[in-house]
């Protein structure tokens, strides 16, 4: 499966923004207060952005958020615009309801990159079944736990004391005993906390 593998933080620094790829580090360390600029050779003054341009950088800033590469957010795109609804807010949902977005929500991971890991080594058992692919959408109703023999692993005891102290959104219940997470509904454009223009995604791929 094809994914992004160079420094994130060239990410950051290209989209002129704190997008936290890198979970907890980037609270204590991050490398856009360092280097502000964007990566490459630098031109000298920087020219005003197009209005194309920010519309390119906010699709880029959703798309690096979720770890997604072109192919697969277009197709994303194209799923929100066939719904009933607005496009931008139904995309966002559809994000939120990826299966290693909601293990990075519900507390499990640091980043949604490691969310992502975390799925794809068969720790997480969807409705109780082993599910290895990140991008599968969560529906009401179903249950995340982990896989038994991952529970013996460090990683899962730390967990549980890490989790305790974590908040969750709503649309989310956790067992914070068993690490066990159900999905109470799904997602409104409400309970997604996001710093992004979504109208400008879609004025983007409107073109
Ligand atoms: Fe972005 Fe985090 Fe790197 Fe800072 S430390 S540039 S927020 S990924």
């Amino acid at each position: 499966m094809a994914r992004y593998t160079a420094a994130v933080c060239r990410l950051c620094r290209r989209s002129g923004d704190k997008l936290m790829l890198k979970g907890n580090k980037c609270i204590t360390k991050c490398v856009l207060d360092r280097r502000p600029k964007p990566p490459g050779p630098q031109l000298g003054r920087r020219r005003r952005l197009s209005d194309r341009g920010i519309q390119l950088r906010e699709k880029q800033k959703v798309r690096y958020s979720y770890g997604i590469l072109e192919r697969q957010f277009r197709r994303f795109f194209a799923q929100a615009g066939r719904q009933p609804g607005i496009t931008g807010e139904n995309l966002l949902v559809l994000l939120e309801r990826r299966l290693d977005n909601v293990i990075y929500r519900l507390g499990f991971s640091d980043s949604r990159s490691q969310a992502r890991q975390i799925v794809q080594h068969g720790h997480i058992l969807l409705n109780g079944h082993k599910t290895d692919i990140p991008s599968c959408l969560v529906k009401e109703g179903d249950t995340i736990s982990w896989h038994e023999s991952s529970t013996k692993k460090e990683y899962y005891k730390q967990l549980v004391q890490v989790v305790s102290g974590k908040v969750i959104p709503g649309w989310l219940s956790l067992d914070k005993q068993n690490l066990v997470g159900k999905v109470l509904s799904l997602p409104t454009p409400d309970d997604i906390e996001t710093k992004f223009d979504v109208a400008a995604v879609v004025e983007h791929y409107s073109r």
